[in-house]
C-alpha cells in the first residue's frame, strides 16, 4: 500500500520505517528540515534499537523516502498523523496546533477514499473535530492510538499488543442500528487498516474496532492506569520511609497476587518522559472542560505524589552531605527519562540534577545515551561520558536511570575505589544494596530502610510507647 506518515518525531519515523519493512511504500514527511535530512540518510535523530538498521534497509530498497513537502503525500493513500500534541504553556491542556496543522496540509493532499490515520494522543473529542474538518475532501478519518514503548518501539510497532482502531458510527437516529455500528465509510476503513496491519494480525494481534471516543480514550486511559501504579508504589515507599518497611520487599510480595502484577510497580524517583505526565494532565483537563473533572480528580494527586518523590534523592543528599549540598561534588548517573532512551522530556532524574546545581552542588551528570539532549535541556549542568571518569572525587552517587551499565555492569569495588566518599543513592532500586553495603557503601534506596531510618523508627517507637504508658498511668 502508499503510505504517508505526516511528524516523524518518536513515533512517526518508526512508524514509517515499520511500515516500509512489512511491504509498503511509505513516504514521511515532517516540517523539521534537518530530521527530515537524517532520516533520509538513515541515521535516526534519536536512539532507539533497531531503528538504523530498519531506516537503512527500507531507503536501500526505495520503499522508504522522507520529505518536508506534504504534497509528497499526494499519492498515498493511507495518511498517518503522528505529529507531537505537547502541553500547552500555561496549562494542562494538550497543545493541538501541530495536529491542525497537518490536517490543514494534508487537505490539499488527500482525495476521494483515501484514509487519514489519527496516531497522536488527543484529547477525548478531537477526532470528531478533525472528522468534521475533512470533510468535503471525500477522505475518511479513523483514530489508531499508538502504545509503543521508547526502547521497543521497533518490535512494539510490527507487533503491538493490541491494535485500537475507532472509526466513524451510525448516529443514534440511524433505523435498526446498534450504539456504534460503524458507517459503511467506517466499515471500508477498518479494512483498509487489516490490510496495512496484516502481518501482525496474522501472528495473533487483537484488532479492536470501536467509535473515535473509545479509541481516544483507550490511549489516555492505559497512560493513566499505568501512572496511577507507579505513583500508588511511590505513595507506598513514602509510608515505608516512616515505618522502617521496605517498599521492594512489598511490592515483590503484592506482584505475586496474579490480579496486581509486578509490572509498573517499582518505586523510585517516578515516571517522567514525553508522554505519561502530559497526558494525565491533559486527560484532567479535558474531563473538567467536559464537566466531569471530579471522575479523574485522582489524577492530579497521581501527579503530585509522582513530583513528589523527586524531593527525596535531593533530602537524602543533603542529608547524606549534613545538611547542605552546597560546593559538594555529586555524581548523576543517568540523564534520560529511562534506559534503551535519549529522550529527556521531563525526565525525573535531570530535574534532580539541575535541583542539586540549583542548590551549589558541582554535578557531574553521564548517561550512555541523553548526554547530547540533557546538554541542550540543561546547559548549567556538567557532563562527561565515560562513567568511570564521571564518578571521580564523586562525594554522593546518585542512580537515576535503570541503565544496564549502572545496574549490573557498575562493580561497586571498583566504583569506590573511584569516589571519594562512598554514598549511593539508588534512585531506582536498581542496585543490590547489599553488595554495594559489602563493599563500604552507605546506600539509600526510595522507601528502603537505612541504618538512619531504622534509627528513627526505633526512636519514634519509644516516644509512642512513653505516650501509650502515660495514657495507661
Ligand atoms: P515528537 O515531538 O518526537 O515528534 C513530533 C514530530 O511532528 C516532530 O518531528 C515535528 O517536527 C513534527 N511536526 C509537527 N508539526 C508538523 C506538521 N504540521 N507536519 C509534519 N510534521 C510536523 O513527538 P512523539 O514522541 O513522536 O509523539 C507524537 C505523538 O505520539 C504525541 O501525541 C504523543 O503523545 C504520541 N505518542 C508518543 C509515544 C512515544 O513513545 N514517543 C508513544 C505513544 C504515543
Amino acid at each position: 500500500m502508499r503510505i504517508s506518515v505526516i511528524g516523524c518525531g518518536y513515533l512517526g519515523a518508526v512508524h514509517a520505517a515499520a511500515m516500509a519493512s512489512i511491504g509498503h511504500e511509505v513516504v514521511g514527511v515532517d516540517v523539521d528540515e534537518e530530521k527530515v535530512r537524517r532520516l533520509s540518510r538513515g541515521s535516526a535523530p534519536f536512539f532507539e534499537p533497531e531503528l538504523d538498521s530498519l531506516l537503512t534497509a527500507g531507503i536501500a530498497s526505495g520503499s522508504l523516502r522522507f520529505s518536508v513537502d506534504p504534497r509528497e503525500a499526494r499519492d498515498a493513500t493511507v495518511h498517518f498523523i503522528s505529529v507531537g500534541t505537547p502541553q500547552q504553556a500555561g496549562s494542562d491542556a494538550a497543545d493541538l496546533t501541530h495536529l491542525d496543522g497537518a490536517v490543514s496540509a494534508l487537505m490539499a493532499a488527500v482525495k476521494d477514499g483515501d484514509i487519514v490515520v489519527g496516531k497522536s494522543t488527543v484529547p477525548v473529542g478531537t477526532a470528531e473535530r478533525m472528522a468534521q474538518r475533512l470533510r468535503g475532501t471525500g477522505a475518511t478519518l479513523v483514530w489508531n492510538p499508538e502504545f509503543l514503548r521508547e526502547g521497543w518501539a521497533v518490535k512494539d510497532t510490527v507487533d503491538p499488543d493490541r491494535l485500537v482502531v475507532g472509526v466513524p458510527v451510525l448516529g443514534d437516529d440511524a433505523a435498526a442500528s446498534l450504539p456504534g455500528t460503524p458507517t459503511p465509510e467506517g466499515e471500508r476503513a477498518a479494512a483498509v487498516l487489516r490490510e496495512v496491519f496484516a502481518p501482525a494480525i496474522a501472528t495473533g494481534t487483537p484488532f479492536l474496532v470501536t467509535d473515535y471516543a473509545t479509541a481516544e480514550l483507550v490511549k489516555v486511559a492505559a497512560n493513566a492506569f499505568l501512572a496511577t501504579k507507579i505513583s500508588f508504589i511511590n505513595a507506598m515507599a513514602e509510608i515505608a520511609e516512616s515505618t522502617g518497611a521496605d517498599v521492594v520487599q512489598l511490592a515483590d510480595a503484592l506482584g505475586r497476587d496474579a490480579r496486581i502484577g509486578h509490572r509498573f510497580l517499582g518505586a523510585g524517583i517516578g515516571f517522567g518522559g514525553g508522554c505519561l505526565p502530559k497526558d494525565i494532565r491533559a486527560f484532567t483537563a479535558r474531563a473538567e472542560e467536559l464537566g466531569r473533572g471530579d471522575a479523574v480528580r485522582f489524577l492530579r494527586e497521581v501527579d503530585e505524589i509522582n513530583l513528589r518523590r523527586r524531593d527525596r534523592p535531593v533530602a537524602l543528599a543533603t542529608e547524606a552531605l549534613s545538611g547542605s549540598v552546597h560546593g559538594r561534588r555529586i555524581t548523576v548517573l543517568g540523564a534520560a527519562f529511562k534506559p534503551h532512551s535519549d529522550d529527556v522530556r521531563d525526565s525525573p532524574g535531570l530535574h534532580i540534577a539541575a535541583r542539586l546545581h540549583g542548590l551549589g552542588a558541582h554535578v557531574t551528570v553521564t548517561d550512555p545515551a541523553a548526554l547530547e539532549n540533557a546538554r541542550r535541556a540543561h546547559p548549567e549542568l556538567s557532563y562527561v561520558a565515560d562513567r568511570d571518569h564521571a564518578l571521580r572525587g564523586a562525594e554522593v552517587v546518585l542512580v537515576v536511570t535503570e541503565w544496564d551499565d549502572y545496574r549490573h555492569a557498575l562493580d561497586p569495588e571498583r566504583a569506590g575505589a573511584l569516589v571519594s566518599v562512598k554514598t549511593v543513592i539508588d534512585g531506582r532500586n536498581c542496585l543490590d544494596p547489599s553488595s554495594w553495603r559489602t563493599a563500604g557503601w552507605d546506600y539509600y534506596g526510595m522507601g528502603r530502610p537505612s541504618v538512619r531510618s531504622r534509627a528513627a523508627v526505633r526512636s519514634r517507637a519509644a516516644l509512642d510507647d512513653r505516650a501509650v504508658s502515660g495514657a495507661l498511668v
